[in-house]
């Protein structure tokens, strides 16, 4: 303590006053400043403005006395210590004083003047502890009142049988709805009435008896449901008073409760549920998710649900996944996973983002269900839906979509589309005179010989009763639909045997190509409808294409193309030749080379049953590539036996002329042969030269350069005009042989011819009759000034072999 102690004197008496100060001054400690009033009134007004630490006090002064000195004083400074001075004589006096209220007293005497101190000191230092306590008091009052739980102090009546409140701190007020007013000095079960219910009594009770603290959930209930709940702590004080201590605790409680139904829920789910962080790390799982995925909680804690992956999907799909749950909260869809044990496997997932109290995402949670078994359902529904049940090929729905998809490819490709529709003939008479199941049997089997036919690319599909559908994609050539269709007939009238019944079949088969026959799968499946009833008038056991001149040609056509494909493989090719003859000397001046094919079935196959295909088919081109070259080759040999100037004719197609490889292939050859180009003649067609292009000219040019012969054959069957054979650089006309055949009978033939002769002599051109058959022929030709001929009548094609003979022998005129 700093500041000295201030001590307010009240003495009328100056010697006792001064004794008191000498005594206070011969003390020196506690360093003590002295204020002396001698009356109660000064005193008073000493008190008034200044603040005192201690009072002492004499009773006897001039303007008050006694007790009545004591108690003005006290009202005046409460909280004051006061020393009571006194005589020898009224001890009894001050030590009434004490009672009412003074720290002390001392009586003045010399003889007791060193007590002063200790007076002083006790005087304030008790002043000091009640002070404290009163303090305390205050402290704790504020703390009874504003502590946030509920108080309530009872009085224990009837030895601790009853208690009685006697104090409810505002907090309590808050929590029971309840003001102090209607609580205090009320029996516990009168404010109550339910405590002796929910033993609260009976706490109060054993509590006060063993003076154990105790501790006492109560919940409470309302229309039978909890209500509330309240968490008591009970006491008994020293004083024997029983304190309850209480909160309500019902937000928390339905807070646990809560979490508590929440993780029943989240182990009990049938859903996978994983718990990640916001960085992705996973904080639990359940026991649904560790059964569909095969990782125990230990194994997968701190991971991240990316080990998961199945691969299936790209890194724009997880992008694209992510990005709707970060924008919008949640994500819902299929994703394939891969368990454990490898195998990979299809979830229906949802993801949602968990938001804390900032607004901030703080975990992910994503729940799932295993949907393997959805799935194949689904594909088993989805397969029922598009497939015939009886023979498990596609019913009509998928096959219409199929066709779609062939006919977008076709047409993209420019490919052709086959569509074959066949119709078991007379089933229902089979149906009827079986039974059923045969029937149903016949049916599936049918079904099995028809994909047995079918390339992979093919779809064969049952659109109902007895008919089937075969669709054909991609398609090159009609040839391809058409031996399709004829080994379809052919394994559909192979005998069926079901159980012990031997049954023969046959079917009919309606044919509609795209894109000639319809634009899609609907009018396809209508033409091939219209197709196979004419299949049907024609006496069944056949097919028939929609588009009629099909029909004949193409599966010949397929037959020659194999054929010449196989020909053109194994050299099956050979060379007949035909002389020409001179009119006016009557000598063989060269020959015709002219193509045939050997075959195995057919033999010797003339050019005019197979040159149209290959025009067709293209193949012309090889086998024309072929014939020049042989027919090179083998004027060379007769060159080199010593036949000279025998002039080799090859014909040439439109086909091979339009090929830009063509004067290659010509210069090639004869280098390649050694044959003078001068001895090569190439027989062209008239339609060639009508094309009338630069190209044309510049190639008839450029083989008259190589020092090649050209002519034109067949000439008048064409559109035959002055004006295009000015134009070319020719040496050669050739009469049709159809103006020769009758040239001695019709007029206006032999007119023709010697139009003809006429005509090419005008231009310098030599002129050579062919399919000359007989000597009238040849006598009329010669009249008219023709210059060569070819015939029968001279020689038919002969092989190789028998040209030299020829030469020698045969003599026109001769
Ligand atoms: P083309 O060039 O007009 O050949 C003449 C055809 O008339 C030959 O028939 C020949 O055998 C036949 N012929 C000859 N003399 C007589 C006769 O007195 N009476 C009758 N009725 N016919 C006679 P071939 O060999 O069957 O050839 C037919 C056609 O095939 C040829 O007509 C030609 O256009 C074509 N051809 C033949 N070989 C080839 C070839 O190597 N390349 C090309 N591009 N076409 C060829
Ligand atoms: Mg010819
Ligand atoms: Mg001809």
């Amino acid at each position: 303590m700093s500041m000295p102690l201030q001590a307010l004197l009240v003495e009328d008496n100056p010697g006792d006053a001064r004794l008191i100060k000498e005594a206070l001054i011969e003390m020196s400690a506690p360093r003590l400043q002295l204020t002396w009033t001698d009356t109660l009134t000064k005193g008073l007004e000493a008190l008034a403005t200044q603040e005192f630490d201690l009072i002492l006090l004499d009773l006897s002064l001039p303007d008050s006395h006694g007790m009545d000195t004591v108690k003005r004083i006290e009202a005046a400074a409460t909280a004051i210590p006061i020393v009571v001075l006194t005589g020898l004589d009224d001890e009894a006096l001050a030590i009434e004083a004490v009672r009412s209220g003074a720290q002390d007293y001392l009586v003045k005497s010399e003889a007791e003047a060193h007590l002063l101190a200790r007076v002083i000191r006790y005087a304030i230092e008790r002043n000091h502890i009640h002070q404290t306590l009163r303090e305390n008091e205050a402290r704790l009052a504020a703390l009874f009142e504003h502590m946030g739980s509920g108080v309530a102090v009872y009085q224990a009546l009837q030895d601790g049988q009853d208690f009685a409140f006697s104090a409810f701190n505002r907090a309590a007020e808050r929590i029971d709805h309840l003001p102090r007013e209607q609580v205090i000095g009320k029996l516990l079960q009168e404010v109550f009435p339910s405590a002796a219910e929910f033993g609260i009594l009976d706490t109060f009770r054993r509590v006060w008896q063993t003076g154990q603290a105790e501790h006492l959930p109560v919940s409470f209930y309302q229309d039978r449901r909890i209500a509330g709940w309240r968490d008591n702590y009970i006491y008994r004080l020293p004083s024997g008073e029983i304190v309850a201590i209480y909160d309500d605790v019902t937000e928390r409680k339905q807070a646990e409760e809560q979490l508590r139904l929440a993780a029943r829920v989240f182990e009990s789910s049938a859903e996978g549920i994983v718990i990640t962080d916001l960085k992705g790390r996973i904080l639990s799982v359940n026991e649904a998710f560790s059964e569909i995925t095969g990782y125990p909680l230990e194994e997968i804690r701190g991971q991240n649900p990316r080990i998961l992956k199945s691969g299936k999907h790209s890194p724009e799909f997880y992008r694209e996944m992510w990005g709707t749950i970060l924008k919008e909260g949640h994500w819902q869809g299929e994703i394939w996973n891969r368990r454990k044990n490898g195998e990979v496997y299809p979830e229906w997932m949802t993801i949602g983002s968990v938001k804390d109290e900032h607004g901030g995402i703080s975990h992910f949670v994503g729940t799932f269900t295993d949907i393997t078994q959805r799935k194949a359902a689904e594909e088993r529904i989805n397969f029922l839906a598009h497939h015939d049940a009886l023979t498990g090929l596609p019913n009509r729905v998928l096959l219409q979509d199929r066709v779609s998809q062939s006919l977008a490819i076709c047409q993209h490709q420019g490919s052709k589309a086959g569509l074959l529709l066949i119709d078991l003939d007379r089933f229902k008479n089979i149906n009827e005179s079986l039974n059923h199941a045969f029937g149903d049997q016949l049916l599936q089997e049918v079904g099995q010989r028809l994909e047995g036919c079918a390339r992979r690319v093919d779809t064969v599909a049952r659109s109902g009763g007895d008919e089937f559908v075969v669709l054909m994609t991609e398609v090159r050539d009609i040839g391809e639909i058409a031996a399709a269709a004829n080994n379809i007939l052919i394994a559909l009238s192979q005998p069926f045997t079901l159980d012990v019944h031997e049954i023969n079949i046959t079917s009919s088969i309606g044919i509609a190509v795209y894109p000639g026959d319809g634009e899609n799968a609907q009018n396809l499946l209508k033409n091939a409808d219209v197709a196979m009833y004419r299949a049907k008038d024609l006496g069944r056991n056949n097919y028939q294409f929609y588009t009629q001149d099909m029909n004949a040609r193409t599966f010949e056509t397929l037959v020659m193309e194999n054929s010449l494909r196989h020909a053109l493989k194994r050299d099956d090719f050979v060379l007949h030749y035909q002389p020409q003859v001179d009119i006016a000397s009557g000598a063989m001046i060269g020959v015709e080379a002219l193509v045939r094919m050997r075959h195995a079935d057919l033999g010797i196959v003339p050019p005019g049953t197979f040159i149209p295909i290959a025009e067709e088919t293209g193949l012309i081109v090889p086998i024309g590539a072929w014939v020049l070259g042989e027919a090179c080759r083998q004027g060379r040999e007769w060159l080199d036996q010593g036949i000279t100037g025998l002039r080799i004719a090859v014909n040439l197609s439109a086909n091979q002329f339009r090929q830009p490889g063509l004067l290659d292939t010509v210069a090639k050859t004869l280098a390649d042969s050694g044959l003078p180009p001068g001895q090569l003649e190439l027989e062209l067609t008239e339609s060639i030269l009508m094309r009338d292009s630069e190209l044309i000219i510049a190639t008839l040019q450029s083989l008259k350069k190589m020092g090649v012969q050209l002519s034109i054959d067949d000439f008048g069957t064409g559109f035959s005009s002055l004006a295009y054979l000015k134009r070319f650089d020719l040496d050669k006309l050739k009469i049709d042989q159809s103006f020769v055949r009758d040239i001695t009978s019709d007029p206006d033939d032999l007119a023709i011819a010697r139009a003809v002769i006429a005509l090419g002599h005008s231009l310098n051109l030599k002129v050579i009759a062919e399919g000359v058959e007989n000597g009238e022929q040849l006598e009329l030709l010669r009249a008219n000034g023709c210059d060569e001929i070819q015939g029968y009548y001279f020689s038919r094609p002969q092989p190789a072999a028998e040209i030299p003979r020829l030469l020698h022998d045969k003599r026109m005129t001769g």
